[in-house]
């Protein structure tokens, strides 16, 4: 797939603001600073669709994007950052997990996972959490440029080791770096797939 539009649309504080289901939507999501303002730029070939903040945890808002006119793209707002407030934290926990296991238009999660860290527990536990609620996921590594290619290779492996210890199925795994532009086609291809499907 080809990005030849991509369009901010709106920004919805809950599940209750969202606009009416429609297209199928893919919704991102990751650790604050996992490079998701990053990726979705390069998958839609643009400086600045998603904002690249210098302050992590500042995407608090479930923004949505339409994308060829055919599907929306939602960036979910970063999790586990400590920075922000409890009060705010828990407000967004909500709107994140209510728009995720309520919205019925959500075809696939793509979460994204940063392939220079050791597995994160807050990760695992958040495919854990999908799994329970039956939500289909994608794991999306990211910043694989900043690897040699054997380190890579292990940390992904190791990531999925553990995982395969809480959850039946491998979900499918993309590997990407925004600065190469690597795992840009084949996560458009999946994309593809899954908005046609
Ligand atoms: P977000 O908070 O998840 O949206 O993360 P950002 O996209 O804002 O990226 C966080 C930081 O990681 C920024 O300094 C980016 O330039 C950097 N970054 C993101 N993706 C990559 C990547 O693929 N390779 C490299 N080398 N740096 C990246």
């Amino acid at each position: 797939m080809k990005i030849k539009s991509a369009k901010f649309l709106t920004s919805a504080p809950d599940l209750q603001s969202c606009p009416e289901p429609g297209l199928p939507e893919i919704a991102f999501i990751g650790r604050s600073n996992v490079g998701k303002s990053s990726l979705i730029n390069m998958l839609a070939n643009r400086a600045n669709l998603a904002k690249v903040s210098a302050t992590p945890g500042a995407t608090r808002l479930l923004n949505f994007f339409t994308m060829n006119e055919s599907w929306y793209l939602v960036d979910l707002p970063g999790y586990g950052y400590s920075k922000v407030k409890q009060a705010n934290r828990e407000q967004f926990h909500q709107a994140v997990s209510d728009y995720l296991s309520q919205r019925v238009s959500l075809r696939c999660i793509c979460l994204l996972i940063d392939s220079r860290l050791p597995p994160q527990k807050i990760d695992l536990e958040f495919c854990d959490w999908l799994v329970s609620g039956e939500i289909p996921f994608v794991l999306v590594f990211t910043k694989a440029d900043k690897l040699k290619a054997s380190k890579l290779k292990s940390n992904v492996a190791t990531f999925l080791q553990q995982l395969e210890e809480m959850i039946p199925n491998e979900p499918p795994h993309f590997i990407t770096s925004s600065k190469d532009r690597s795992g840009q086609r084949e996560l458009l291809g999946f994309v593809e797939e899954v908005v046609n499907g």
